[in-house]
């Protein structure tokens, strides 16, 4: 799939690399909210600095899977998404501050520097 896709940020060893970074946000060790931080640069690799990047992947791939595999990958981010729900905090203005605000782990305080 990541071989067939025509997506700039889905290529090879980019889901492994998605699932990798969001885990290690979502489930930073102790308990005080994170912050998502922009990337400072939009290449393939850069993009990862910002962790909502790596939702954006995970959610492309999630839609090209064939059913079996999608239903896989599927559980593994829904257990992520549950802890970055816990772990990051609402943005009330989401709307106008949140560059793609339709998507809800976008819709977080985000701050410049990652982590408490
Ligand atoms: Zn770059």
């Amino acid at each position: 799939m990541e071989r067939l896709s025509t997506d700039y940020y889905v290529y090879p060893g980019a889901t492994d690399r998605a699932l990798r970074r969001y885990r290690a946000f979502a489930q930073s060790p102790g308990r005080r909210p994170l912050y998502p931080q922009d990337a400072e640069c939009s290449c393939r690799g850069c993009s990862f600095d910002d962790v909502r990047h790596a939702r954006d992947v995970l959610d492309e791939v999630l839609r090209q899977l064939p059913a079996r595999a999608r239903e896989e990958l599927r559980r593994r981010v829904a257990r992520l998404d549950a802890a970055y729900l816990q772990r990051t905090l609402p943005d009330p203005f989401a709307d106008r501050r949140q560059w793609r605000s339709d998507l809800w782990w976008r819709r977080r305080l985000a701050d410049g520097r990652e982590g408490p």
